[in-house]
């Protein structure tokens, strides 16, 4: 029996990892992978209820879990608190007790959307490259970090550091060079080595790993460059490694390229318990109206299945169910266009999945 610990977090964050259980819950019966789920509290709703955004006992599920379903977390509602009580603080607490350096961001076009991107059909069309960001170092987590009274007695500084280590540097590579042997055997390794020292050790540390991995062609490319890139000829990437805050600010953007966020999956692996979740947040502006498209939740179920679990049958007949239910032409209103589908809620959506895949 795996045991999953489902943390749905907040705004949107509960509904799409309902949807996503219901489609685990049919993988599971129809592949006989027996799963057991337990739910933990995380983000604004724990601190609300337990005054912390990741308790204590949420720790210890997770701890004691083979994965973890993950929803979103943050909301208006506590965007006053200072940022090292926020409700964000709680998911990243989580990653980096957990030691859940790689983050894996599959950004594929399903091709039933190729009109949902904003982008002309001829630049995204066979858009398939995976954002593998670093999950556990720089500006996020570095020291010091705060506001603080100006050296010069004129208000305040605010505070962030970006630092990387080599060891930090060189298990990421390793993970993207893995990565890139399974599928097109290119990595481009983003950086900012013109103005950043962190950026010149990782280009110097990415650089030295590729020597293990001949058979990868390596490129380097500023983030600038990559920004620009990734939306002119998204096709020229494999896989795209890159630090933290970078990684962030790209995958937004490459979500764009599968035409809406609320596509985009992931996956953070590393030495604890692995985590899966969408890459959009708690989206308030759409909570509780089932608006929000679950597919990136059902997605990363399908991930969970793949890399926690192993059981690869499973996780890709989730990912054709998606295939299948968008090529009959059902949308969400994230991914919706007069004349072009048939519009469903959340749940819907979520039914037609776990349909498809029994
Ligand atoms: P967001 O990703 O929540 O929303 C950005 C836009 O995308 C919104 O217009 C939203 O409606 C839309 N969107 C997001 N997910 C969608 C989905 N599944 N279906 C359809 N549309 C979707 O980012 P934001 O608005 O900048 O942040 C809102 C809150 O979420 C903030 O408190 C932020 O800190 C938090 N956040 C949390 C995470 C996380 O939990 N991993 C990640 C990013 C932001």
């Amino acid at each position: 029996m795996a045991k999953i610990a489902v943390l749905r977090g907040d705004g949107v964050g509960p509904e799409v990892v309902r949807e996503a259980m219901k489609v685990l819950k049919s993988a599971g019966g129809r592949f006989g992978v027996p799963l057991e789920f337990e739910e933990g509290l995380v983000g604004g709703i724990a601190i609300d209820m337990r005054g912390a955004p990741l308790p204590p006992e949420t720790r210890d599920l997770c701890g004691r879990s083979d994965a973890i379903l993950f929803g979103a977390v943050g909301g208006p509602k506590w965007d006053s608190l200072p940022v090292d009580r926020r409700p964000e603080r709680g998911l990243l607490s989580l990653r980096k007790e957990l030691q859940l350096y790689a983050n894996l961001r599959p950004v594929t076009l399903f091709p039933p959307l190729i009109d949902a991107s904003p982008l002309k059909r001829e630049i995204v069309e066979g858009v398939d490259l995976l954002v593998l960001r670093e999950l556990t170092g720089g500006l996020y987590f570095g020291e010091p970090k705060g506001i603080r009274p100006a050296p010069d007695g004129r208000g305040e500084q605010g505070v962030d550091t970006m630092i990387y280590t080599t060891p930090e540097i060189e298990r990421i590579a390793r993970i993207g060079f893995e990565i890139a042997a399974q599928r097109r055997k290119r990595l481009t390794s983003v950086d900012k080595v013109n103005v950043l020292a962190s950026s010149q050790l990782w280009r110097r540390v990415v650089t030295e790993v590729a020597k293990e991995f001949p058979q990868i062609e390596l490129e380097h490319m500023l983030v600038d460059n990559c920004s620009m890139q990734l939306i002119r000829e998204p096709r020229r990437f494999d896989v795209v490694l890159t630090e933290n805050t970078f990684g962030d600010i790209l995958s937004d953007e490459a979500a764009m390229l599968a035409g809406s966020i609320g596509m985009l999956p992931s996956a953070s692996l590393g030495d604890g318990t692995a985590l899966y979740e969408p890459i959009h947040g708690s989206a308030p502006d759409i909570a509780g109206q089932d608006k929000a498209n679950p597919l990136a939740t059902i997605l990363s179920a399908a991930m969970l299945l793949r890399h926690s679990l192993r059981h690869e049958l499973a996780a890709a007949s989730i990912e054709a169910a998606v295939g299948q239910v968008l090529a009959e032409g059902y949308r969400t209103p994230d991914i919706w266009q007069p004349g072009a589908g048939l519009l469903v809620g959340t749940r819907h959506m979520g039914d037609l999945v776990a349909q498809h895949v029994a």
